[in-house]
This record gives structure tokens, sequence and C-alpha cells, in this order.
């Protein structure tokens, strides 16, 4: 066994960060930590742009599909934010508009992405459920990509269903949460039934096996002490909601 300590600050990011109205961005993300999505000028965390780039070029959707919105910096919400209160009124800005720092587009990990016809509406973008829509949703699944903002599960995730709006969870997380039909808050809910100390998640998805478990962060300082198998590639993601995830290859 090994022994790994993180910081607050390492653990406000990853690919399992819930961002909502209840659990606001931790902190903002450095502009070292985001690259254009396919040379664009929508900017995406580095390894979902990179993942995002594999399934764009999977499904050879390059001309079909445009991106609408990637990373946001806090100004930029602010601004989306007030434009639309002006233009929409208030009861379809609350409905589709996350609060300034409670936009999962300020991590970087989320892309709003349309059907490649004119005109395309920045806020509601089109996105059918057919066609190469229909697979890129089909495939999204197997490279870590969730539909954020289900239909159904609006009193959970505060938001209105957005079939536009994608965001990178990784692997299994992914397969796991359409498995079970969780959103990103039912998830990270779920993963508290297997703390460090107790059970853990064994799953085996896409013919690999993982071992999934959470453990909080000290209260005092936000950090956290992991005990891991030293032979095993693991990933540690943040949740801000005061746990990391731990996710073992076995
Ligand atoms: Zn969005």
């Amino acid at each position: 066994m090994k022994t790994l300590t993180l910081t607050r600050q390492e653990l406000n990011r990853g690919s399992l960060i819930l961002v909502n109205e209840r659990y606001p961005l931790p902190e903002s993300v450095a502009p070292e930590r985001l690259t254009p999505f396919f040379g664009s000028g929508v900017l995406l965390e580095r390894r979902t742009a990179l993942v995002l780039e594999n399934l764009f070029t999977a499904l050879g959707c390059g001309a079909s599909l445009i991106s609408v919105s990637g990373y946001r910096t806090l100004e930029e919400q602010k601004q989306i934010y007030a434009s639309s209160l002006a233009e929409n009124g208030e009861a379809f800005t609350r409905k589709y508009v996350a609060l300034p720092d409670c936009s999962e587009h300020q991590t970087g990990l989320a892309i709003d992405l349309a059907l490649n016809r004119e005109p395309v509406d920045f806020i509601r973008p089109c996105f059918p459920d057919e066609g190469i829509c229909a697979r890129f949703r089909e495939k999204m699944i197997s490279y870590g990509f969730i539909q954020r903002y289900p239909e159904g599960k609006e009193n959970i995730t505060g938001i209105a269903a957005e079939p536009w709006h994608f965001r990178y969870v990784g692997l299994p997380h992914a397969a796991i949460m359409q498995q079970h039909g969780f959103c990103l808050e039912e998830y990270i809910d779920y993963l508290h039934l297997f703390p460090a100390d107790g059970r853990h998640l064994e799953i085996r998805i896409q013919n690999k096996n993982f071992e999934i478990f959470y453990q909080k962060t000290n209260e005092s300082d936000g950090s956290v002490t992991l005990s891991l198998p030293s032979s095993l590639p693991f990933q540690v993601s943040g949740t801000n909601t005061g746990s990391c995830v731990v996710t073992l290859w076995r």
C-alpha cells in the first residue's frame, strides 16, 4: 500500500466535480488547464477536449455538429445571465441559465452542442434525437460523457431538461450513471454508500474491472489522506461536496 495526501486545491478539480446552485464552483480553472476544442474559439479542460475530439473523429461528425459554448469565465456567465434576463425574462432564465459561479461551464468539463443548421439558438441549441445527434448520444457514454440535465430530474438538478448540454465525467462513471439512470447529484449520493473503510463498489465496464470508493475530506483544511494499492492505476477526483472519489483499475 502507499499513502497519498491531496490538498484542498488539488481536490477542487477532477471529472466528478459537482457544480450547481447548492455547490458553487470552488475555484476558477487555471488557464493552462484549458485548450481550444479542435482549434476553435471554444475552450475546454484539456482531457475533456481530447476525449471529445476522439469521439467526434470516431463519429466523423466534424461538419455536422457545432460547439456552441464550452468553458466560460465568471464574467461571461454573468453577462449571459444578465442578457437572458433582459431578453427572455426571469422565468425562462432561471430554467435554462445557471447563476454565475453555479454553472458547470465554468469548470471546462461541459459543452453545448448544436446540429449545424441555421439559425443556431445560443441558449437552447437544437440537438434532436435523430441522425448524427442520436448517434452521438449512443456513443458518448463509452467516451465518458453524459447528458447532464435529463428530463425528469429537474427537481434535483435545478435546471430544465437540456438535450444539448454534455458533461465529461469519465469512465466508468458515465456507464454506471446510465445503468442506474442517475443524474450527477444522484450518482455522488450513491457513491457515499461505498466509503474507503467499508465495502467498495466493484464493477465490470467495457471488459475492465473497476473498484470505486469515496472518502470524506478533513473538515479543518479540506485535504485527504488515502491508502492505495501500490500496483494499481488510479484516479482521484474531488466532488465539491466535502469528499473525493477514488477509482482503481483492477
Ligand atoms: Zn450548457
